[in-house]
């Protein structure tokens, strides 16, 4: 089983024809909700995937939708706690040139308690996976809970900030991290080449391995004397929100089934090749199906 420590957010999209000014009032064209935050992503992508996944997270009572969109895809819900609080949402403004204004509520992703922390753990044996990203409170204690009960811990550290810096990160057997991600726990300029990301990041965690990925550059993966490069697979992208999570999801999932490195990678970028052809993020995250036949 492989527990993910993850946000979940509601989208409310609203078409608009400019994005709205200091205090004018501004009719939407449409309306849309949709599941969002990178945690119920994730969870969605593993459970495409094929993989044995329980998602651990906090949502609002009146919001029960958003936890049976992720149980029809196969996560298992119930350890989610149902609260009398808003859910994470955001509110996302899109205007006819496609820029957009988003406000984002953490809500219940930052409702966390050490006691359910420390109760949550100790339900994984050890040796399982837990994944968590950066959207909810109480990755300290989670994170040490979690070194000191023997779980496998994958961290993806986005959103990236200062804090970041600050956890226990030696606890993590594996970093997904993106371009800027890895630049700012690696404490170097952005437009530092990926070998010197690696080998800065190595020097830092030498227990850790490390997934970084690129975009339309592909993925590395680095550990002790490895390194193993996938390219991105060529395609033309529609939309490449959510890519990072899909590829996240695929490449654990892939990985709890014995795969090698190299073919978690491969079978990671093509889900990821697959979703950025798609609109939007969760929406955009393909079937096991369609990504295995993609790769015969
Ligand atoms: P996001 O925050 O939008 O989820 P990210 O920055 O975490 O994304 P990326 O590095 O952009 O993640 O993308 C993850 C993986 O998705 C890449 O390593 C690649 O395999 C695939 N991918 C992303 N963009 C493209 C693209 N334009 N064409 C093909 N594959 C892509």
């Amino acid at each position: 089983m492989l527990y993910n420590f993850g946000s979940i957010n509601l989208d409310h999209f609203y078409r608009v024809p400019h994005l709205v000014h200091p205090g004018e009032t501004l009719t939407s064209r449409t309306y849309r909700v949709g599941l969002g935050g990178k945690g119920a992503n994730q969870s969605l992508a593993m459970a495409l995937a094929g993989g044995r996944v329980t998602h651990w997270g906090r949502l609002g009572r009146q919001d029960g939708w958003a936890k049976e969109t992720l149980s029809r895809a196969g996560v298992d819900v119930s350890r989610l706690e149902l609260v009398d609080e808003p859910s994470g949402h955001a509110i996302i403004q899109v205007d006819d040139r496609g820029e957009n204004a988003i406000i984002l509520h953490p809500g219940a992703n930052h409702g966390f308690k050490t006691a359910t922390l420390a109760q949550l753990i100790e339900t994984a044996r050890p040796g399982e996976w837990l994944l968590a990203q950066n959207e909810c409170n109480g990755l300290p204690e989670l994170m040490e809970h979690a070194r000191s009960r023997g779980l496998n811990i994958a961290f993806n550290p986005a959103p990236m900030t200062d804090a970041v810096q600050t956890l226990p990160l030696d606890a993590c057997r594996l970093l997904f991290v993106n371009r800027g991600e890895a630049a700012r726990l690696a404490e170097v300029d952005e437009a530092t080449d990926a070998q010197s990301l690696l080998t800065t990041l190595a020097q830092r965690l030498p227990e850790t391995a490390t997934v970084l990925t690129l975009g339309g550059e592909g993925a590395w993966y680095q550990h002790d004397e490895e390194r193993f490069y996938q390219p991105a697979i060529p395609v033309r992208p529609v939309d490449t929100t959510g890519a990072g999570d899909t590829f996240i999801g695929y490449f654990l999932a892939t990985l709890q089934t014995g795969a090698s490195v190299p073919a978690c990678l491969e079978r990671a970028a093509m889900a990821a090749a697959l979703g950025v052809q798609q609109p939007g993020a969760a929406e955009s995250i393909p079937a096991s199906e369609a990504v295995d036949r993609a790769l015969r």
